[in-house]
């Protein structure tokens, strides 16, 4: 059997393009992009100016049933489709999530797709790129500095050091960061408070740099972030401290979306990329609106399952940007829905068509929840060589006996070859169907109403549990006007409830709200139900023993 190339081998082998002639390709002036290398550009925010008036290509949206740890395949599906878009003819322009270092050096991998649908230079969009996450740490951290001196010079504003609720952050996984005592060591080195450490991309500057309509937009965010409480527990924000545009002057170089291209030479534009889990989890606005005025089709994905990333682009991120989805590609895997069916982990590649026939109820509530939104969806089967043709042709039947549009999916192996019919299917439903998109509540309903609306409607529950905290700070939230802001559920992404083992599609269950936390900046409120972290550990065995680099300097082992 000849050897299975690494997604970094099939990386190095592509023939990529001069990131000049991608940018012809889409008709980008001379002045409205700046070469960050040879194969990676920045786009000027101004190229949104000169297209206003240009009619948006259809956006596609690329979502999965809840994933097993290793991923669906959304990011290689999202790359496969904008290739085979391209094949049958179309101007499709892919836009992406920049994958975070924690997750690249643990466990899962990079964020770039995988085979033959990645996004080049893959070593490079999986490392540091163009530097946007450092700047966003830089930005978050500066922060924090101005507090503690701002504390440290007399306390104007008189924050009370035990409630302040900015934490400084790092992109890695490093979970002894999690909990830190800063200021140690006399009166002359600040004042000693516990202080602690998220995970870059799970940082409100993150969100803000990924909801921000323009620099204007993302300054006025960076003003409203809350950074802690007086005694009275009167909220004190970054206006307060007037760092507001020191701040956006440490992003002004990021916000401005990153150009690349797939293997097969197709515009992919990567730009910013929240957590799915305490954050909205999709890429910036800005890289979403750019790809739509640049290309007749943009294809993007949200993180995680249907339940979370999928919720929130279409509650929050669609809302604010007043986005107007057209279809919706849920990618399926056969080994995650016999996950779902009762199946060990360790038997997944086994064949096994009664697991798979269990497992079916997951992706059952995902369509519905699709459905709930207005859109009309096909299902992508991301197909692994572990699948056996049985097992395919069941998922298919299933498909069409419940009316839904399928499409066998072969992009990690084929490239675009293997997304033909996935994309006609898309090209399809987006001209016959209309799509009625609607974010599933009102802004205007109170902050339960609406976290009840989303575990009835999206997670299937039968209701909410609010811990005396959450109540509390329901309470005060509202009080202090935040209460018409959309929701940021954070949830564990293996089940449909807060419970991660409950697999398959959990019944008669309610979840818990043990606490809310504004990130006014970005425009939300995240309701947190069971344990989710904001600064991931390292495996026992992280990805990173296997990386290295050769005596040419070429990267070795990035999956
Ligand atoms: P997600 O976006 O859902 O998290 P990714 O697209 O990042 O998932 O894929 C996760 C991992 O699985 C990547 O390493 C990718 O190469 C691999 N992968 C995806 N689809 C396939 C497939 N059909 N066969 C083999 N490996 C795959």
């Amino acid at each position: 059997m000849p050897k299975v190339p690494t997604d970094i081998e099939i990386a190095t082998d592509a023939e990529i393009k001069p990131i000049k002639e991608i940018a012809d390709k889409i008709g980008l002036t001379e002045e409205e992009w700046e070469p960050y290398g040879k194969h990676k550009a920045k786009i000027s925010l101004s190229t949104l100016e000169r297209l206003k008036e240009t009619p948006d290509g259809k956006l596609i949206l690329v979502t999965s049933i809840n994933p097993t740890p290793a991923g669906e395949g959304k990011s290689t599906v999202t790359v496969g489709l904008g290739q085979a878009l391209n094949r049958v003819g179309h101007k499709a322009v892919v836009a992406l999530r920049e994958p975070s270092l924690g997750p690249t050096m643990g466990i899962k991998g990079g964020a770039s797709g995988g085979g033959y649908a990645q996004v080049i230079p893959m070593e490079d969009i999986n490392l540091h790129f163009t530097g946007d996450i450092h700047a966003i740490t830089t930005a978050n951290n500066a922060l924090a500095a101005f507090i503690d001196n701002h504390i440290f010079q007399g306390n104007e504003c008189e924050i009370d050091a035990r409630r302040i609720v900015w934490k400084r952050v790092v992109d890695l996984n490093d979970r002894a960061l999690r909990n830190v005592v800063i200021g140690l060591g006399g009166s002359k080195q600040g004042v000693p408070r516990e202080d602690g450490f998220n995970i870059t991309v799970a940082s409100e500057i993150m969100a803000i740099f990924c909801l921000a309509k323009d620099v204007a937009d993302m300054r006025h965010r960076l003003a409203k972030i809350v950074v802690g409480y007086q005694a009275d527990s009167t909220p004190i924000t970054v206006a307060d401290l007037g760092v507001e545009g020191a701040l956006t002057l440490l992003l002004k170089d990021a916000i401005m979306p990153n150009l690349v291209q797939t293997l097969e030479n197709t515009p992919a534009i990567i730009h910013g990329g929240p957590f799915a889990n305490i954050a909205h989890g999709c890429n910036s606005l800005l890289a979403t609106k750019m790809a739509s005025k640049l290309g007749d089709y943009v294809v993007t994905e949200a993180g995680f399952g249907a339940d979370l990333g999928a919720e929130k682009f279409l509650n929050i991120k669609a809302r604010i940007g007043e986005l107007d989805p057209k279809a919706v590609v849920i990618v399926a895997t056969i080994r995650a829905l016999k996950l779902h069916g009762g199946v060990d982990q360790a038997a997944l590649k086994e064949e096994n068509l009664k697991g798979l026939q269990a497992g079916m109820k997951n992706l059952k509530k995902h369509m519905e929840t699709i459905e709930a939104f207005g859109l009309p969806f096909v299902i992508a089967i991301n197909r692994f060589v572990t699948d056996t043709d049985s097992e395919v042709d069941y998922v298919t039947k299933w498909c069409e006996q419940h009316g839904a549009q399928v499409a066998l999916t072969e992009v990690w192996e084929h490239g675009g070859a293997g997304g033909i019919d996935l994309a006609e299917k898309i090209v399809e439903i987006t001209n016959d169907k209309s799509s009625h998109f609607q974010p599933l509540y009102d802004l205007e309903e109170t902050i339960e109403d609406k976290i009840k609306m989303i575990a009835r409607k999206v997670y299937g529950a039968n209701g909410v549990q609010f811990t005396p905290q959450a109540k509390q700070q329901i309470l005060e939230m509202t009080a202090n006007g935040w209460d018409h802001l959309p929701i940021c559920m954070a949830k564990t992404q293996y089940s449909l409830s807060d419970e991660p083992t409950l697999l398959g599609r959990p019944e008669n269950f309610e979840i818990t709200v043990r606490e809310l936390r504004p990130s006014i900046g970005a425009g939300f409120l995240v309701a947190l139900t069971g344990d989710v972290l904001t600064m991931p550990g390292l495996p026992k065995e992280p990805a990173a023993l296997r990386m290295d680099v050769d005596e040419k300097g070429n990267a070795l082992g990035l999956f």
